[in-house]
């Protein structure tokens, strides 16, 4: 790809709207744009990373026994009515009437629609075992769309099934794909770690997820300190009483009074971003509440006082306290990082933690395990360190919190959805039984997000090998010389033709700008053409991770990418 005739916009400004490095650098690098909340444009730099992912998943599903087909992202209501989930599935499943007045959702998952077409199919033991996969754009209406592809409403996943004759076969099954969640991981070059996904069964566990280490990670894991005890809390330690909300306890009229509600409300009254909401409230003696931290800064300890002096604060708190509050609030308006303890003491307001609930069920989680204790404001900024007084259910010892990105889960159904939907097969005894399925997922896009988590610096992204959407780049330093474009356009040929995926930055721009750029864009290697290397029969080479640069002779370089 020559970068003259290119689609790949970077911005050298930090953009405001994103939160986590990730959603940051994707579109600083050009490869992502956003369309609406959760619903992004693949550029086409972005698109190449996506694929580049969705190859290596390829083979490895492949070589696991997976076949691939491709399925509708729009299903028919009635199949979801057969299985309960149309009613149970709550508001993250999309739903929408046709023209004949007929219920469709668009697939958030996929489990009906295959359990359909195998029920179809598949009648006889001979047929078995069968594992299908597709890659496939999912839509799921979450109540906190954020960190860019992280965390998507309109997302592509990598969604497996498999069916089987018996409970034998079917852990067959998920040990293949349990061993395929490992190649590829490894493959894409990625910190990970397979975590038990329900804490509570111990031993025999059926559900394991994939976590990518990562600070920004919206899962907190258990690991014990002693043994590989690994467990994602989110569904042992959270039980959410409520029928108002799917994702909390609170009623949702209970929004901006002492003991409040969910974080998208709370930055509607505050008339914030949503991920400008810190999940704390500032009150004063009389519970009042005066004040709403907002992120300034995910240090510790640093925040901004929130912009709780508008309009809307009046009804809240009557005009006596809006003047009250307005003298102090504007003291501390402005970009600077204050701590928050002192904001505390300085007003005098007390601190309330407990209130608030976000989608994420693991906030509730950690505010019920350490937040709650005292309601320290230094307890919330210290997740990390948290050390659950439990001990590690499987050998008594320390238990630590750590956060991780959930790339990839995968989980054993059992019956549960061949028995709704009576998908059979006769067995050797012409007997009738039901197929025993399990279930693989891939986040691709997350996939994506979270190698860029853990591959950056402070110049941006140094993609792994395996997910560069450009192994190299070749860096033409000045291309209106004439030796330097066309020793750079021969070795850009050389290298295609050796299907290398090669970047020519061919661009009439300064050296120090390109050079910028490339380490934003993060190709592993870059490859420095410059007139005085050429005379003195040299380019230079640089990789991206260490930084190291190095001269190669000028002769029959292209063999070194062979
Ligand atoms: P989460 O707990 O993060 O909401 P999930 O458990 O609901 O994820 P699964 O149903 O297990 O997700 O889906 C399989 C995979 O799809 C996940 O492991 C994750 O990698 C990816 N995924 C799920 N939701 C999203 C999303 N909103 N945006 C991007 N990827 C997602
Ligand atoms: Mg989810
Ligand atoms: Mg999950
Ligand atoms: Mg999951």
């Amino acid at each position: 790809m020559r970068w003259s005739r290119y689609f790949m916009p970077t911005l050298k400004e930090e953009p405001a709207e994103a939160e986590v490095v990730s959603h940051k650098l994707m579109l600083r690098a050009g490869m992502i744009r956003k369309l609406t909340a959760g619903i992004y444009t693949y550029l086409p730099a972005g698109w190449r990373a996506l694929q580049k992912i969705s190859e290596v998943i390829r083979g490895e599903m492949n070589r696991f026994y997976a076949i691939e087909l491709l399925m509708p992202a729009v299903q028919p209501g009635d199949l979801w009515k057969e299985t309960g989930r149309w009613e149970a599935y709550g508001k993250e499943l999309l739903r929408f009437r046709d023209r004949h007045d007929r219920d469709y959702c668009i697939g958030p998952t996929h489990e009906e629609v295959i359990t359909d077409l195998i029920r179809r199919e598949v009648s006889s033991y001979r047929q078995l075992p069968l594992n299908l996969y597709q890659i496939q754009t999912k839509f799921r209406d979450e109540i906190r769309p954020r960190f860019g592809l992280m965390r998507g409403r309109e997302f592509i996943m990598k969604d497996a099934y498999s069916f089987d004759k018996d409970e034998a076969g079917a852990a067959q099954s998920y040990e293949w794909m349990r061993q395929a969640y490992v190649s590829i991981f490894e493959k894409l070059g990625l910190q990970f770690r397979g975590v038990e996904a329900d804490s509570g069964a111990i031993g025999g566990s059926v559900s394991q997820e994939f976590m990518v280490l990562a600070d920004t990670g919206e899962d907190v894991i258990a690991t014990c300190t002693h043994c590989d005890f690994a467990a994602n809390l989110e569904k042992a330690e959270v039980t959410c009483a409520s029928e108002d909300c799917p994702e909390c306890s609170l009623p949702p009229e209970k929004v901006m009074t002492p003991g409040m509600h969910t974080v998208p409300q709370v930055a509607e009254y505050l008339n914030v971003p949503e991920r400008k909401v810190l999940k704390t409230l500032l009150y004063d003696a009389d519970g009042m509440a005066v004040a709403a931290l907002v992120r300034g800064d995910r240090e510790l300890n640093e925040v901004k006082l929130g912009n709780l002096l508008g309009a809307k604060h009046l009804q809240l708190a009557g005009q006596e306290q809006v003047e009250k509050w307005t003298g102090a609030g504007m003291g501390f308006a402005g970009p600077v990082g204050l701590k928050v303890d002192k904001i505390v003491a300085d007003l005098e307001l007390r601190l309330e933690t407990d209130w608030i609930t976000g989608a994420n069920a693991d906030d509730a989680h950690l505010r019920h395990v350490d937040l709650r204790r005292d309601a320290q404001v230094n307890a919330y900024h210290d997740l990390r360190s948290i050390t659950r007084e439990d001990p590690c259910p499987r050998c008594q010892g320390g238990i630590r919190m750590t956060k991780g990105i959930e790339v990839g889960h995968i989980f054993m159904l059992g019956a549960k959805y061949s028995q709704s939907m009576n998908a059979a097969y006769l067995d050797e005894h012409g007997a009738e039984k039901p197929l025993i399925m399990g279930c693989y997922g891939i986040g691709v896009g997350r996939v994506l997000a979270a190698c860029i988590e853990q591959n950056h610096d402070e110049n941006g992204i140094i993609f792994t090998p395996a997910i560069a959407p450009f192994e190299v780049t070749i860096i033409a330093l000045n291309p209106k010389d004439e030796m330097v474009r066309n020793h750079s356009e021969s070795l850009y040929n050389e290298l295609c033709s050796q299907n290398v995926d090669v970047l020519l930055d061919d661009r009439d721009e300064r050296p120090g700008f390109k050079f910028k750029d490339c380490d934003l864009v993060g190709s592993p290697l870059q490859v420095i053409v410059g007139a005085k290397g050429i005379k003195n029969g040299v380019l230079e080479v640089k990789e991206r991770h260490s930084g190291h640069r190095h001269e190669l002779p000028l002769e029959d370089f292209g063999r070194h990418f062979q």
